[in-house]
């Protein structure tokens, strides 16, 4: 679905090259959405999935608290307008250098999943307060985020201990079910570990009190996908099953769930060839491919709605790629992509569904193009 408000941007608005266009009313409504489907949690926007500076400052206007990863993304939420202890330094994987800057600037809530890195946060943030990321095995997302974050469940009740002796709060666990889950019931196992680890610290004297669902929440791509209702609905049952009378504070961290519906991609067909008489597949390149924004294609992982002016004409499967030079910038191949049999070099495509991870995903000048232009309504 593309709103009017963009389709009536892009028909008076020329541009050379591709163009995200985010249309601030849908992020609007996305937060609202989240406070009414989730109204026990608090809201943490992870800024990485589009971090623009209007996009902060409307959802700092809202009410939002902010997830960053690093010092420049923690100084745009603070110039976004959230003040410091709104925000919520959510790397586990941060040079020790920066956890004093992020102290210094008055954020006093750490992620960690390692020893090494409690040490960090002890000397650099002392006193502040930390929750541990523990590792879920991403079943249902089809943007899985592999082990690179979180640690047994048995090591952070040790690490968590360790925190308390070193004289930081111990306040929580919180894990990532991988994102774009598209099965409201994948936060439930480890919930269950959650409060598992709960129950384990209560008995070493440490009161936790929150849990961190993380992101995960989808957006429409090609495939249906539940509603926040159900999501809210499934995991808030979960909570009650598993902790029971002793429901923590919540925290949702939505990345592509705040943005991805509010964008759309304008793009070009550059060429449309084959690679002998008899082939019986066209390939299809845009002006715009992995290194443009759209490298959540990587491993065909996000497929992405495309609309033509062509959409009423027979439509054929065709390999998409984009326009580099770099054998890797293909799109889609394995599962070739239906396409109007009519589409021609100068035409014009619309991704829908691109407001996350696509703007901060484009290469700065890779073959010499220009970064993704982003025009915020
Ligand atoms: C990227 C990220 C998110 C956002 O994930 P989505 O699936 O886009 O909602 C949330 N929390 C952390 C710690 C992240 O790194």
């Amino acid at each position: 679905m593309i709103s009017p408000r963009i389709r009536g941007f892009l028909a008076e608005t020329r541009t050379d090259e591709p163009c995200l266009v985010i249309d601030l009313d849908q992020v609007r409504r996305n937060f609202e959405a989240f406070r009414h489907a989730m109204p026990e949690s608090a809201v943490y926007y992870a800024v990485k999935a589009n971090p623009h500076p209007e996009i902060l400052r409307l959802l700092a206007n809202a009410g939002s608290n902010f997830d960053c990863a690093s010092v420049p993304e923690i100084d745009m939420a603070l110039e976004a307008g959230a003040t410091p202890e709104r925000i919520s330094y959510g790397n586990t994987i941060k040079k020790e250098r920066d956890i004093a800057r992020a102290h210094e600037r008055g954020v006093c809530l750490f992620a960690v999943d390692s020893h090494a890195e409690v040490e960090k946060v002890a000397r650099a943030a002392p006193g502040a307060k930390i929750f541990c990321r523990i590792l879920t095995d991403g079943a249902g997302a089809e943007w899985p985020l592999s082990r690179k974050f979180g640690c047994d469940p048995e090591m952070a009740i040790d690490v968590l201990e360790l925190g308390h002796r070193l004289g930081l709060k111990p306040t929580g666990i919180s894990f990532h079910v991988g994102s774009q889950q598209t099965d409201p019931a994948g936060w439930d196992n480890t919930l269950a570990t959650a409060a598992d680890i709960f129950r384990e610290l209560d008995t070493r004297g440490i009161r936790l009190t929150m849990v961190n669902l993380g992101g995960g929440f989808p957006t429409r791509y090609l495939k249906e996908i539940p509603t926040l209702e159900r999501y809210g609905q499934t995991i808030y049952a979960a909570i009650r099953r598993f902790f029971g009378n002793r429901i923590p504070d919540t925290i949702i961290e939505p990345g592509r769930g705040m943005v991805g519906n509010s964008g759309v991609i304008r793009a070009e067909v550059v060429l449309v060839s084959k690679k002998s008489d008899d082939d019986p597949l066209r390939w299809v390149f845009l002006d715009i491919g992995k290194f443009g924004g759209l490298a959540e294609t990587m491993e065909e992982a996000i497929r992405y709605v495309i609309v033509t002016e062509r959409d009423d004409d027979v439509k054929m499967p065709c390999v998409l790629a984009g326009p580099t030079c770099d054998s890797a910038d293909v799109l889609y191949e394995k599962t070739p992509y239906d396409l109007p049999a009519s589409l021609t070099a100068g035409d014009e495509v619309l991704i829908e569904g691109a407001g996350a991870y696509t703007s901060t995903y484009s290469s700065v000048a890779f073959n010499g193009f220009s970064p993704l232009t982003t025009y915020v309504i």
